[in-house]
């Protein structure tokens, strides 16, 4: 991040030597920056978002977005720097916050969490905890949807797990990184899976199910293919 330093000791430096700063107060800068995304999304107003990609490398196009992005990022710098907000901290952070609301879903999972997901999976797992389907269903939504989130991080808080899921404990189940032996993929393909997806084809495989990890491999390969309207 010495970039997002760098690049905040210009915007400074440029405020300074044009004596702006006494209208730079917080509300003036968070509609400096709402009014920057408009021109930005002025760029692309009325495109058909099945167009929107071909019109955005447009070399003329893209050096305007070009431009009103900068101006977004440089008046929202402006403004994290003078309310004292430090985007190195605040980023990281309202990542981990997004990935506990918004759980990874596997292909067929239902969002509403009627069904135990694989992410909820991996948090007990990790956790050392089981939970019938029925168990699962009884618990409240957002019980439900905070383990889910729970397990869909990068390292799940098995402590934090166990606060929400009391019962009988069972041997925590912590796959390897690699792929198991019984799957045939590719480094870069297992890679580029999420760690729910990888958690479960391990799981699958660890119990002998093959079956069912080659069923959910298709189901992934399926769901990674690039949508039919870009494929021009
Ligand atoms: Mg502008």
């Amino acid at each position: 991040m010495a970039d997002l330093r760098e690049a905040l000791e210009r915007i400074r430096a440029f405020v300074r030597d044009r004596g702006w700063e006494p209208f730079h107060d917080p509300k003036n800068l968070a509609m400096a920056v709402a009014s920057e995304a408009g021109e930005l999304v002025a760029e692309l107003r009325w495109v058909p978002s099945e167009r929107a990609d071909e019109v955005a490398r447009d070399a003329e196009v893209h050096a305007r977005l070009t431009d009103e992005a900068a101006d977004v990022a440089i008046t929202l710098l402006m403004l994290c720097d003078r309310a004292g907000i430090d985007l190195e901290t605040a980023i990281p952070a309202k990542l981990a916050k997004n990935a506990l609301r918004y759980p990874v879903l596997l292909p067929e999972e239902p969002s509403d969490l009627s069904l135990l997901p694989w992410s909820a999976r991996r948090a007990l797992d990790v956790a050392g905890r089981r939970l019938s389907l029925a168990a699962w269903q009884a618990l409240p939504l957002e019980t439900r949807r905070r383990l889910a989130g729970l397990g869909s991080v990068a390292e799940p808080d098995a402590e934090a797990v166990r606060e929400l899921v009391r019962g009988e404990p069972i041997a925590p189940f912590v796959p390897p990184e690699a792929p198991p032996a019984a799957l045939a993929m590719t480094p870069a393909r297992w890679r580029a899976l999420s760690r729910v997806a990888r958690h479960a084809l391990h799981a699958y495989a660890a119990r002998g199910k093959l079956d069912r990890m080659e069923a959910l491999r298709a189901a992934l390969d399926a769901s990674s293919e690039p949508p039919k309207t870009r494929s021009s």
